[in-house]
């Protein structure tokens, strides 16, 4: 996992379970205050604007500029959850153009194209939204299948599929999805803002990620993306449902979400990944260190994430729990990702003191 070559120290690179690509460009563009009550609302409008001026060309442009950034900073493969289907006439186009981008910058790429229907809970579609848009289960579904024919020979590529969020599906079709590909990783938006949660009472007397997990059958390998704001009984059900948890701290800060109760959460034998999502940041070691020390704040102590024997070194647990969670999330498990290079060897006589250094010391 961390070895020495010659003078120099490797590990393996990581996964970035969560991505929307063509969102780097607007990445660290949002200070500004529009409204006396900025929130992740108001940033989706201007998300929404960003999509409205997309053409294939930017959509390959910014692409290749956060891959190059991803494969830069230490993530071997990427999980592009994608639903800006409608760039072309061709939802195709921009799957093909994801994969060649991945191929040509020399990075893993698992496409997660996700159903996007509604324009909130039961309600029809928006105009802002129309570029992500699916008519039904059936188009969606076609368009799976389709993609699978595009995955590259050569190179670490997979597929997954998904659906955007609970807000976007109506919670009659999500089982007939979720039932169509058990071979593929499952991936949903869920339960990131305290608003939505209460939406989703309202309309269907339950939180999103409880009635999810309620509808969702029984696929075998499910992500949810933030699942923040969720109750003790949600946490129990996604580890008994043995779903994992897509976290992405630096984007869930910026966006005024919360944060994940992963020490709960890893008590009951819970498994996650990390993401970059929005990009404000793409850097896996600062997730990592964002993850920690919002454990730390919220428990006023160190070291206290992992349940584990004082002979463990917590900064090791915190990688592989990482590293392994998002080869699940990928579609890679058991596969070797490149290797990232960590330092030049210096006179830590523990190796792993060079993986600590990169996660706590920036
Ligand atoms: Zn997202």
């Amino acid at each position: 996992m961390i070895k020495q070559v010659g003078n120099k120290v490797f590990c393996e690179s990581i996964v970035n379970a969560h991505s929307h690509g063509f969102q780097y460009a607007m990445a660290g563009l949002a200070e500004y205050s529009s409204n006396q009550s900025d929130s992740f609302w108001t940033w989706r409008d201007s998300m929404y604007r960003l999509v409205s001026e997309m053409n294939l060309d930017k959509f390959a442009e910014i692409n290749r500029k956060f891959l190059t950034k991803c494969l830069e900073s230490g993530y071997g493969h990427v999980v592009e959850f994608h639903y800006l289907h409608h760039v072309t006439n061709d939802p195709l186009d921009t799957v093909k153009c994801l994969y060649d981008l991945a191929s040509d910058v020399g990075i893993g790429m698992t496409v997660v194209p996700v159903f996007y229907h509604s324009g909130g809970f039961e309600q029809k579609i928006k105009e802002t939204q129309k570029r992500f848009y699916f008519e039904s289960p059936t188009k969606f579904l076609n368009h799976v299948e389709a993609c699978s024919h595009l995955i590259p020979k050569s190179g670490n590529h997979r597929l997954g599929y998904g659906v955007h969020s609970l807000r976007a599906c109506p919670i009659k079709w999500v089982k007939e999805i979720t039932s169509a590909f058990h071979h593929l990783p499952f991936h949903i938006h869920l339960s990131e803002q305290v608003a939505e949660v209460r939406e989703c009472v309202k309309h269907y007397g339950k939180p999103p990620t409880q009635l999810f997990l309620e509808e969702q059958g029984d696929h075998p390998n499910m992500h949810l993306v933030h699942a923040t704001n969720v109750s003790d009984e949600e946490l129990h059900m996604i580890v008994d449902q043995n779903a994992h948890v897509v976290i992405c701290p630096t984007t869930e800060a910026n966006l005024g979400d919360g944060y994940f109760p992963l020490r709960k959460f890893l008590r009951l034998g819970g498994k996650f990944s990390i993401g970059s999502d929005s990009h404000v940041t793409v850097n896996p070691w600062e997730e990592m260190r964002w993850l920690d020390y919002q454990d730390r704040l919220q428990h006023q102590d160190r070291l206290g994430l992992f349940d584990a024997k004082p002979e463990d070194y917590r900064p090791e647990l915190l990688y592989k729990a990482v590293l392994d969670g998002g080869k699940a999330a990928a579609g890679v498990a058991g596969s070797y990702l490149e290797d990232y290079f960590l330092g030049p060897m210096d006179s830590h006589s523990d190796l792993r003191e060079h993986l600590a250094k990169k996660i706590y010391v920036s």
